[in-house]
């Protein structure tokens, strides 16, 4: 995956402290061998808009009070692990998701890197912020708490937008989001300023299209490649979401939903917004959303906007580590290549979080985050599914380690999806 994108045939990997020491053709002795004969090495995949499940209380506090609903790190990580998800972005993160990250660093739990972005929103809940120094304020708060990256989203005032994405410019900070609502397409280019790095889903320019026509998603690249933002398309959600205003079987059938926490599998059952006050109005809308995210991926790619994948992982139906393939597999469909899909989960993520030198590649020096694969993934992008092994943060699980984790976990599941704690609809009572 490097930029030449050469395959490196018949190569020894070798491996040291969790990282690439050498690529070679000869074994170290007294290594231990991971034999990867006939089988196709790539770098772990990234997946840049996530919403991880972590420690909650959905109920009324009071001083002392902790979590209500707990997420066990391991179980829930290894659905990204288990698919070769090595890194995420976590798009609204919360101070759990920081003992998340350092549990999985410091070795107590199995799970992916994970990057965090601050989510700011105009209005009353969450971090907040109406004002421009509110904007300013929030993003000095989100930097002294550890947050790498700043969420911008749609009910942010132009000025106070303005004012967030300056402060993080100066603070070091990229932004990624929405397009706040009061940019429309008239006056859409003044939402391009310095910093606004990264829109999070393709459907950000599809609800601004007036025509939805290939000159006008031109249009729209053309806007973005000059600006130098690069783009999440999430197509993966949006086409769930239509999905999802016909009928819920789509959620029910999906092969993974077992490996759902109970909580969000009687969520996205019993209280999905899609579903609820459906209409075919409602359905027609999204599946034009959904078609012309594609023709909006082709256009961005033709002008070379550099397009990475996310999935909105969390979103009901979207199930973290799993829907990444899915992902690629739209992404192709949309129009890029196999090889630019894969680029698109693994070097170009890499660099624009600012840790191409650590992941991303596979290269000497670099983290050791790979995914063994029994097919190739250049001929058919499906084949990055047919995963033989994962190497990350110096473990190695192969296909029976990892099968026997998630049958486990999908026992755990079960066990309790029905109980009173786990309906949706009881949340605030525990
Ligand atoms: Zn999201």
């Amino acid at each position: 995956m490097t930029e030449g994108n050469e395959v490196i045939p018949h190569a020894t990997i070798v491996i040291g402290d969790n990282k690439i020491v050498a690529i070679t053709d000869s074994v170290p002795e007294n290594a231990t061998i991971i034999d990867g004969t006939g089988k196709w090495l790539i770098p772990g995949l990234i997946d840049m808009h996530v919403h991880n499940l972590a420690d909650i209380n959905f109920s009324e506090n009071y001083p002392t009070k902790g979590a209500t609903m707990f997420t066990d790190t391991d179980r829930f990580m290894l659905l990204y692990v288990a698919n070769g998800v090595t890194t995420v972005l976590e798009l609204s993160g919360r101070v759990e998701h920081f003992g998340q990250r350092n549990e999985i660093i410091r070795g107590t739990a199995l799970g992916p890197r994970i990057a965090l972005a601050m989510l700011i929103d105009g209005g009353t809940s969450g971090h907040s912020a109406n004002t421009p120094e509110q904007g300013r304020q929030t993003v000095r708060i989100a930097k002294a708490q550890g947050y790498d990256f700043i969420k911008v989203y749609s009910h942010l005032s132009a000025d106070t937008y303005y004012a967030i994405v300056d402060e993080a410019d100066k603070l070091n900070m990229k932004v990624i989001g929405h397009i706040p609502d009061v940019f429309e397409k008239s006056n859409l280019h003044e939402a391009f300023v310095p910093n606004f790095q990264m829109v999070a889903h393709a459907e950000e320019f599809a609800k601004k299209a007036e025509t939805f026509s290939e000159e006008e998603a031109l249009e729209f690249a053309r806007m973005a490649k000059k600006s130098g933002v690069w783009l999440t398309p999430t197509l993966t959600v949006m086409e769930r979401m239509a999905q999802q205003t016909v009928s819920l079987d789509s959620v029910h059938y999906l092969k993974s939903f077992k490996y759902v926490h109970p909580l969000m599998q009687n969520k996205w059952i019993t209280s999905n917004n899609n579903f609820k006050n459906t209409s075919p109005e409602k359905t027609a809308r999204f599946n034009k959303l959904a078609e012309y995210n594609k023709v909006l991926v082709r256009a961005f790619n033709e002008t070379g906007v550099p397009i990475v994948a996310g999935t909105d992982a969390g979103s009901s139906g979207v199930v973290w580590g799993f829907s990444l393939h899915d992902e690629l597999e739209l992404l192709v469909e949309a129009g890029l290549t196999n090889q630019e899909a894969l680029v698109s989960a693994t070097r170009l993520p890499a660099e624009w979080l600012g840790i191409s030198d650590k992941i991303g590649t596979i290269e000497s020096g670099n983290f050791a985050d790979l995914v063994l694969l029994d097919a190739n993934p250049l001929v058919d992008i499906k084949n990055a599914r047919a995963i033989h092994g994962v190497f990350f943060n110096g473990n190695w699980l192969d296909r029976e380690d990892i099968d026997t984790m998630l049958s486990n976990l999908a026992v755990w599941n079960t066990a309790r999806k029905d109980e009173d704690k786990y309906q949706w609809e009881n949340r605030r009572n525990y």
